[in-house]
């Protein structure tokens, strides 16, 4: 494994993997590793000759300054997980001037409706941020293929349509969401839960199977008021949204058709700590 800080050093590894005709995977990251992390870098170094991770809080895809300032940075762990993994391994952890220059300026995508709802809806902004910063790192990491987790669906998604409106040769590969054994995704964020919201955290996959399994006898309306009603008067979740979509064009739905795909898609704040969670309906 190695370790590059600045862009230039990546860039002349990376023309030198360009020249030799390998292949890169990449597996973009805010870092606080874990194993869905480590999933994705072990799916990647299956596929591809060289992989670089990187280990990025982007500050342009927060809309909240105080999550911003508090997610976890732990570079020093983070680096000793990936330390055995590969000699082809390459972890890029720059500071934001590396990857921004001097202005930090955000571009605003028209991602076909896929940005306005849900994550979009509720953190304004979010996906400029993501798009922004992806078309940086890809153009430094020049990837054959990019791995990202089906746990932010939503960001696959648009992630997905970010390469094709910048005409670029890569190919998006989506992986499955990585759980503790009570069902909890994992997520860097859930290193900022207190003990007794971890203890009662398995609420929220729990909620999303008991819709799945009611999916196809009830209503998308009575789904919804099932939702709310299990985080009514909770003590430790508050709800932030709930929704049933379309996993193509992400636009919530009203009522199912039996031809399309569907997924639900969840919300809620522990504290100030916001947790999203997502299950495939049919
Ligand atoms: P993050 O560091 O949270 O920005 O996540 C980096 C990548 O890891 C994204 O593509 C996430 O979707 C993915 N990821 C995060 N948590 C999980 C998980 N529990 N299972 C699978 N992939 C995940």
């Amino acid at each position: 494994m190695r370790l590059h800080e600045k862009r230039q050093d990546i860039e002349e590894d990376v023309a030198r993997i360009l020249k030799e005709k390998k292949s890169i995977g990449f597996v973009p990251t805010m870092g606080a590793l874990h194993e869905g992390h480590i999933a994705l870098v072990k799916n990647a170094l299956a596929n591809n000759d060289y992989v670089i991770v990187s280990i990025f809080v982007n500050p342009t895809q927060f809309n909240n300054s105080s999550d911003l300032v508090k997610y976890p940075r732990t570079l020093n762990s983070d680096l000793k997980l990936l330390s055995d993994t590969s000699p082809n391994l390459i972890v890029f952890a720059p500071a934001p001037i590396e990857v921004y220059g001097v202005n930090q300026s955000v571009l605003s995508y028209d991602f076909d409706g896929l940005e306005h709802v849900m994550e979009g809806e509720f953190r304004p902004g979010h996906f400029d941020g993501v798009g922004t910063v992806l078309k940086h790192l890809f153009q430094i990491t020049s990837p054959t293929r990019a791995y990202f987790g089906e746990k932010d669906f939503q960001q696959l998604q648009i992630v997905r349509k970010l390469v094709s409106i910048e005409n670029l040769p890569i190919k998006i590969i989506g992986c499955p969401i990585h759980r503790h054994l009570d069902g909890l995704a994992m997520s860097s964020r859930n290193k900022r839960l207190k003990d007794v919201e971890k203890e009662n955290a398995s609420l929220i996959y729990s909620v999303l199977q008991e819709v799945k399994s009611h999916f196809g006898t009830k209503s998308v309306d009575e789904l919804k008021d099932l939702v709310a009603e299990r985080f009514k008067n909770n003590a430790f979740f508050k709800l932030e949204y709930f929704q049933i979509a379309d996993s193509n064009t992400l636009q919530p739905i009203l009522e199912r058709k039996n031809d399309c795909k569907y997924r639900a898609f969840i919300a809620v704040f522990a504290g100030e700590v916001r947790l999203i969670d997502n299950i495939a309906l049919n």
